[in-house]
């Protein structure tokens, strides 16, 4: 690899990694990324579930817009699953106000980057109780310049009750330390957050070493949700998959992680590792390559 490209790569992946809630400041315009694509549009998943999802799943609309936002309707209130960044709060406001003319009671944080988490004060500011899991509450408390933090943390397991269904929010680790994945069995959907994204060219499956995420953890919790009874699952990133497209996903990464092992065990250079698994899978570079140091120490 010359010596620009591994430039490009880390500096790409540290973007990815750290600094996009440092792009939403900047317009969302960052190396690489180009201009964004035209706001996000709302996608109906199940009767009274919809979801804020960007309209092109690229990084350019991850830098501008953020992840996806999931609305899930009551005659008790919204909840709300994630916020994206804060510079599209309105747009999402606009969005539920077209669907309902309940507040958003609830704002459950699937874990604590700014693309998932930047709009949460605001909601706060609104009335709405935000709840992140403790770990993810401790990510967010060491982020630089962050002055806001949420006020109700779980770990483990919690339940919420909205009109007698419940909402179940259950703690996984593999991206972050504390993802949390929000399960509405009444209607067999899920929220994985960033735990899964798409599609596996644009937005690659990534994990965050710094904020206690790894692929072992990942794995784990990737054979937990396949165990659940769902019909749609929304990512964190991308438009809602089935059951077949999280095997097939979780495949696809497996076979990276083995093949990554294997190399390893042959001796080969991280410079060699990367350049396999970037020809073999289309897989380690642009965001995804930042993790390649880390998962040299992991997976050995
Ligand atoms: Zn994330």
């Amino acid at each position: 690899m010359t010596r620009m490209i591994r430039t490009t790569l880390i500096t790409t992946a540290v973007v990815y990694a750290g600094v996009v809630p440092a792009l939403a400041q900047q317009g969302g315009r960052g190396p690489g990324f180009g201009p964004p694509g035209p706001p996000p549009k709302l996608t109906r998943i199940k009767d009274n579930i919809y979801v804020v999802e960007n309209q092109a799943a690229k990084l350019s609309d991850l830098a501008a817009y953020g992840g996806n936002a999931t609305i899930y309707l009551s005659d008790k209130g919204v909840v709300l699953v994630d916020s994206k960044f804060e510079r599209v709060h309105d747009d999402i406001t606009t969005k539920i106000k077209s669907l309902t003319n309940q507040p958003v009671k609830y704002l459950i944080l699937t874990h604590n980057h700014g693309d998932h988490s930047g709009g949460a004060a605001k909601f706060e500011a609104e009335g709405a109780q935000v709840i992140i899991s403790t770990r993810d509450r401790e990510n967010l408390a060491k982020t630089p310049n962050q002055t806001w933090l949420p006020s109700m943390t779980y770990s483990g397991r919690a339940t919420l009750f909205m009109s007698g269904k419940a909402i179940e929010l259950r703690e996984m680790r593999g991206h972050t330390a504390g993802d949390t994945v929000v399960y509405f069995p009444a209607e067999r959907v899920i929220c994985a957050g960033d735990l899964v994204t798409l599609p596996w060219e644009d937005i690659p499956l990534i994990i965050n070493y710094g904020d206690g995420g790894n692929w072992t953890d990942w794995s784990h919790s990737i054979d937990e949700l396949l165990k659940m009874d769902w019909d749609v699952l929304v990512p964190g990133h991308g438009p809602a998959i089935d059951k077949q497209q999280l095997r097939d996903l979780q495949n696809r990464m497996v076979q990276v992680i083995d093949r990554f092992r294997t190399l390893l065990r042959e001796g080969k250079n991280q410079q060699e590792i990367s350049q396999a698994i970037l020809k073999e899978f289309n897989w380690g570079t642009g965001p995804a390559a930042g993790l390649i140091p880390g998962m040299m120490v992991e997976l050995r």
